[in-house]
């Protein structure tokens, strides 16, 4: 029986879809790979599945898209044979949006298209930029080994239709019905250099018919009839598997926004091949702006592995460690059984080994943005920084060539930009200076107008400024840096004396001496409320200040805690 209902679209596909109509038009043919990339992606999970269940091809095991066009009817029709999708993925997939920081994502709209077409890429449109070009879009898939298929239909107005259907092969089909003024799409010049420009390098066939003219003889007489052939229209090379000095850029930046679901050129990239006992090729790229979901626990685009071209996983973890998780790209395992499950994955000591050499490419990649091209890393950092500086509590083995990677705002400067590195600090330290010093706070105007610096800038010595939230989780791990203890101003001795002049000490003695009273009568006061009352000469401004003992927790570490309800 053809179940038929009517659904609503998640409000927010409807915002979404309005929005993303007006801001992309400029760019509208990306809809073309979007579409192909997904049908891309339901060919490498089929190709996957199909490792453990041979079934699942049906007998038709040539992955492919199929691009058609239709004038009279006025369609687009992209086609795979990949996994499909069942009535529930359907639903859960093309719906509703299950992305999270979709909330964030609407807060942060402003209205001005330009701004909101920029983060609209950030956010990633996928399946919905069909919109763009259609005012109907028609999906009929059918998931490999089901047999039900179903029909999901929507003008993207608030409401889709889904209804049981029949679809002999498996896969998904989409059907674009253009809207008025979209005619240019029904030419297969158009349509094949749109696939040639952004979907060249997938790696799988993308075919469109055809025609190939009746063949006649020097009398006139038809030797050959008139007939319809299917061409393959891209190089369908898989990128990665090539050799560097034949892909040109462009071709590396498209086929970044196909393996990292954006609509942005990469900031950079490393692509190599490792040779040895465990063999593999890298293509992985740093994006140039953050993604909307790089907080989100559950974020599902990462690193690719594949076994000689077959995709396996993209389950984020396994090759990136958490705070490298916006790299996006591909890996590609030489000498890996092809037969392994995700399962075993895990266990792998060929992965943990393959994980390992990447992360050291892809800090080799970073190190060298940082030395070549301050602006690119300036770039980087504004987008990326707060996740490296997870890095040292990750990432035991590498802590010292991350925390070259780090940037912090300093007293050098008392700009919020975080520009200033380790190293560069340590080259400024004063003769004698031992400490790499820092404060921290909930704001940078808060660190930088802390009470804790007078001494430190009378004397002239630099801090640093630290003001994000995983500052303290950073400096509770990286507690050296080049032969360097990093001090916290705020917390017991700081041990300054020894660049006081000899006029000063004099001075601090007289004052000490005179305020011996005054001492003993705050402390009657405060009772047991304080461990102990001295004189400072930390302050040369500020009245008096809280400090906590070397090894106490630091007062914004405890205000972290009570925020999170510890
Ligand atoms: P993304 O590709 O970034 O996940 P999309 O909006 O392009 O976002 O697609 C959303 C989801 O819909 C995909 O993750 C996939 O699960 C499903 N999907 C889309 N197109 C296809 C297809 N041709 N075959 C199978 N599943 C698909
Ligand atoms: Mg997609």
């Amino acid at each position: 029986e053809a179940k038929k209902e009517t659904l609503g679209f998640q409000t927010e596909v409807k915002h979404l879809l309005h929005l993303m109509i007006h801001s992309l038009y400029s760019n509208k043919e990306i809809f073309l790979r979007e579409l192909i990339s997904n049908g891309s992606d339901a060919a490498d999970k089929l190709r996957f599945e199909a490792l453990s269940n041979d079934a699942l091809y049906e007998g038709d095991p040539e992955l492919k898209i199929r691009l058609d066009f239709d004038k009279d009817a006025k369609t687009i029709t992209v086609s795979d044979n990949g996994i499909g999708m069942s009535r529930d993925e359907v639903q859960e997939h093309i719906g509703t949006i299950a992305k999270s920081g979709t909330k964030q994502f609407f807060e942060r709209l402003t209205g001005d298209q330009a701004k909101d077409s920029e983060l609209i890429g950030q956010f990633g449109v996928g399946f919905y930029s069909a919109f763009i070009v259609a005012d109907k879009v028609t999906l009929t898939t059918r998931k490999a080994g089901e047999q039900e298929a179903v029909r999901w239909e929507s003008t993207g107005e608030g409401e889709y239709t889904l209804e049981t259907v029949e679809k002999p092969g498996r896969g998904t089909e989409i059907v674009l019905h253009l809207k008025e003024g979209e005619e240019e799409f029904l030419d297969g010049f158009r349509l094949r250099s749109i696939v040639k420009k952004f979907s060249d390098h997938i790696s799988i066939p993308v075919v469109m018919d055809k025609e190939i003219p009746a063949e006649t003889d020097e009398e006139g007489n038809e030797t050959a009839p008139a007939r319809v052939e299917e061409e393959t229209v891209n190089s369908a090379s898989a990128l990665w598997t090539q050799s560097r000095d034949k892909i040109s850029e462009e071709e590396y930046n498209e086929f970044y926004k196909h393996v990292g679901h954006d609509f942005q050129d990469p900031l950079t990239y490393v692509h190599s091949k490792v040779e040895g006992t465990n063999e593999y090729t890298l293509l992985l790229y740093v994006p140039s702006r953050a993604p909307f979901d790089l907080w989100d626990r559950d974020a599902k685009h990462g690193v690719k592995l594949y076994i000689r071209k077959v995709f396996i996983t993209d389950d984020a973890e396994q090759l990136m460690p958490r705070y490298l998780r916006f790299i996006r790209g591909v890996i590609d395992a030489d000498s890996l059984p092809l037969n392994v499950s995700r399962e075993i994955l895990q266990q792998s000591k060929q992965i943990s080994a393959i994980k390992a050499g990447a992360v050291k490419k892809v800090l080799g990649l970073l190190e060298s943005m940082a030395k070549d091209d301050a602006e690119k890393y300036a770039t980087f950092w504004e987008q990326f920084g707060n996740v490296i500086k997870e890095g040292p509590v990750e990432d035991h083995k590498n802590k010292d060539r991350v925390a070259n990677l780090l940037r912090f705002s300093s007293t050098h400067t008392d700009s919020a930009k975080q520009d200033v590195s380790l190293a560069d600090y340590v080259s400024r330290m004063k003769e004698g200076q031992d400490k790499i010093y820092y404060v921290t706070a909930d704001s940078f105007s808060a660190a930088k107008n802390s009470p804790h610096l007078e001494i430190f800038r009378k004397k002239g010595i630099e801090v640093l400024l630290l003001s994000d939230r995983v500052d303290e989780w950073l400096v509770s791990s990286l507690t050296e840096f080049d032969g360097k203890h990093l001090q916290s101003v705020a917390k017991g001795e700081l041990d300054l004396e020894k660049f006081d002049s000899e006029e000063e000490k004099k001075e601090q003695e007289e004052v000490s001496k005179d305020y011996e009273s005054v001492l003993k009568q705050i402390k009657e006061v405060l009772g047991d409320k304080v461990n102990d009352v001295k004189i400072s000469h930390r302050l040369t401004d500020s009245p008096a200040c809280l400090v906590t003992g070397a090894y106490d927790m630091s007062l914004n570490m405890e205000r972290i805690m009570k925020e999170a309800g510890q």
